[in-house]
């Protein structure tokens, strides 16, 4: 078997587009989307990921606006702000970006955010409200995950689907969203004996672990959907994800590249999630 891509690049534009329509029609109605971005210090990916939230959301039609803080700033000063963009009504999402310098308190920090604004999805209040099934902001790259399900009609009910990794922002919400829609979810992790026990039974996989080649085709149900969240590089330098990918999508049903796929759906459903604040502030009645 060879697996069907499902080309997230070309996904991420549809939802790109649509943000834009639906940004546009905003407008007309005197609303215009806000984004502000908090940056602390000079990590260097940090620097080109901001960036790229800066110009995604140019390109739809929302305005961001990127503060820039030296890595000593306070966090007495850093709350303060935040709870000023949280006054504004002309803001309408927050997002700080991580990894905050050592000093910072993440944690702390993303509370401080209100949760009507935490586009990122981060926020106690936002992972509460996804566990028990309520409207809130769900995390972009899960979400974009489930996206990427949808765009293949993929009925989840009654599937085995395993996730990888349990991280509060991809792996647990993962799970839940996962839940939500009715598949039987298995969280695998470190300490997880005998990974490929647990994969060979999954209709689903969804690897993000930041481990190259966690998941190998023996691991792979026949015509199973694998979802590669994974970021890391390979032996010539160059992007790669956690799954084999020229292995796993001969044996795999769908598949996800890296670069390519879970990727610019993070980005799109950031947006998409600013859009929403902003639709969310301003109901039309
Ligand atoms: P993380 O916080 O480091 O979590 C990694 C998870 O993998 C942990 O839960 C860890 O288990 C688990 N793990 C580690 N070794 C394992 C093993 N041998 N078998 C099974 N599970 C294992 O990372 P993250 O933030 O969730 O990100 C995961 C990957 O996705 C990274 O490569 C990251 O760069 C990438 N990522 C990509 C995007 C995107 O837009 N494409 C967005 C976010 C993240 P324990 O909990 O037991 O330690």
């Amino acid at each position: 078997m060879t697996a069907q891509i499902i080309d997230g690049k070309a996904l991420a534009a549809q939802i790109r587009s649509e943000v834009s329509g639906r940004t546009a029609a905003l407008k007309a109605r005197g609303v215009a989307p806000a984004l502000s971005i908090i940056l602390v210090g000079e990590d260097p990916a940090s620097q080109v990921y901001t960036r790229h939230k800066v110009n995604d959301s140019a390109e739809t039609g929302l305005a961001a606006t990127l503060e820039r803080y030296p890595a000593d700033m306070t966090e007495v000063a850093l709350l303060a702000r935040i709870r000023e963009l949280n006054e504004d009504p002309a803001v309408h999402g927050i997002l700080v970006q991580l990894p905050l310098p050592k000093h910072l308190d993440s944690q702390k920090v993303i509370e401080t955010i209100s949760p009507a604004k935490d586009v990122d999805g981060f926020h106690v209040a936002s992972a509460g409200a996804l566990m028990v099934g309520r409207p809130g902001f769900w995390p972009c790259t899960p979400h974009g995950c489930m996206k990427m399900l949808e765009s293949i009609g993929y009925d989840l009910r009654g599937k085995n689907a395993v996730v990888i990794g349990r991280s509060n922002i991809v792996g647990k919400p993962m799970a839940m969203m996962l839940l939500a829609k009715n598949a039987t979810v298995t969280i695998c992790h470190s300490g997880t004996k005998d990974l490929g026990s647990f994969t060979r039974n999954a209709d689903v996989v969804v690897a993000a672990v930041g481990k190259r080649n966690i998941l190998t085709a023996d691991m792979v149900k026949p015509g199973a959907v694998v979802i590669d969240v994974g970021m890391n590089t390979n032996d010539e330098g160059k992007l790669c994800g956690d799954v084999d990918f020229a292995g796993v999508s001969k044996v795999a049903g769908w598949i996800t590249p890296v670069p390519g796929g879970v990727g610019p759906m993070t980005r799109a459903m950031l947006l998409a999630n600013t859009l929403e604040a902003a639709e969310r502030s301003s109901p039309a009645h």
